[in-house]
């Protein structure tokens, strides 16, 4: 069996690992700039304003942890040392029982270096840095996986909704152990001189740098160091979710073709469990 993936985020990855630790002939697509690699790395079961427990939150984070460790074979890709969310408005201290909770099992995630990190232990997988433009141009596979993140609706009409997110990457003079959440968040990076803080959410056509050099002010509020942060670079991508809810979609669309993607914000706690389930249970037994 002959299986295309065309995407190489977090959801491509997944894919490609579990068909690679199958055997399956594998060949990935990719043409950069998506979402996850301007991801800020948190991974956690309570995301989102309302910090609800999302879900199955304790399977997609086991899921995603054991495939950190498998990429971090060479160079840890993650921090495990929790994350401190800091109540933004009085909905979260009723529920924080305080003005802090503190998520002892939060990870962070260095998402660039997780990703190419998971290429290298990823057997017998054929990356192309190929724009696929038509599926036509897939006849010659048995399965194809469309894992494009926002870019899917170029080959299927899916009820889905954009958001552009900005993050900037800075210089910090000292590095925090853990991630900080609250209105913004800020995160550390595999470099100890650099962090990155995230993030915004617009509902535009562009993304708008002035709104994400706020972000700084946002972050003060609650670290003010923050306000001395050495901005290096301004980041944005788009993510993509479904029109309602924020179940990712996980589909079949034609005899041999599947959607994966509407990852929304929670791309680090669904791609493993999610991949995993769609390898396993429909692919590997055509
Ligand atoms: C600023 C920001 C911060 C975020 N922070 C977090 C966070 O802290 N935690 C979290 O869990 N999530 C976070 N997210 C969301 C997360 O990034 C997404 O859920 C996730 O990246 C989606 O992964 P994906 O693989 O579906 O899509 P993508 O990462 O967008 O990957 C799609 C890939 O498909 C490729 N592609 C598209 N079309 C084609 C084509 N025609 N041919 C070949 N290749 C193609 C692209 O090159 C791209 O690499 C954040 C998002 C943003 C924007």
């Amino acid at each position: 069996m002959k299986v295309a993936v065309v995407g190489a985020g977090y959801a491509g990855m997944a894919l490609a690992w579990f068909l690679s630790q199958n055997n399956v002939d594998t060949t990935v697509f990719d043409v950069g700039g998506g979402a996850s690699h301007v991801s800020t790395g948190l991974l956690h079961t309570a995301p989102g304003k309302w910090a609800n427990p999302t879900w199955r939150g304790a399977e997609g984070m086991a899921a995603t942890t054991e495939l950190l460790e498998i990429a971090s074979k060479e160079r840890p890709c993650f921090l495990r040392n929790g994350i401190m969310r800091i109540a933004a408005n009085d909905v979260q201290r009723e529920k924080f029982g305080g003005d802090k909770l503190w998520i002892p099992e939060g990870i962070t995630v260095f998402s660039g270096l997780y990703i190419n990190e998971l290429k290298k232990v990823c057997k017998n997988v054929c990356f192309l840095n190929q724009r696929v433009e038509d599926l036509s141009e897939l006849n010659a596979f048995d399965v194809v996986i469309l894992a494009a993140g926002s870019e899917v609706s170029r080959f299927v009409d899916l009820p889905l909704k954009r958001t552009i997110g900005q993050c900037l990457l800075c210089r910090w003079k000292e590095r925090l152990p853990m991630s900080l959440l609250s209105n913004g968040h800020i995160t550390p990076t595999e470099d100890p001189d650099l962090c990155l803080v995230g993030s915004t959410y617009e509902h535009t056509k562009e993304p708008d740098p002035e709104k994400a050099l706020q972000l700084l002010d946002v972050c003060a509020k609650f670290y003010p160091p923050a306000k001395d942060f050495e901005v290096l670079e301004i980041r944005s991508g788009v993510r993509v979710s479904p029109k309602v809810g924020y179940r990712p979609i996980v589909e079949k669309i034609g005899p041999k073709t599947w959607v994966f993607t509407g990852f929304g914000s929670r791309g680090l706690i669904y791609h493993a469990m999610l991949a995993k389930s769609l390898i396993m249970n429909e692919i590997l037994p055509l």
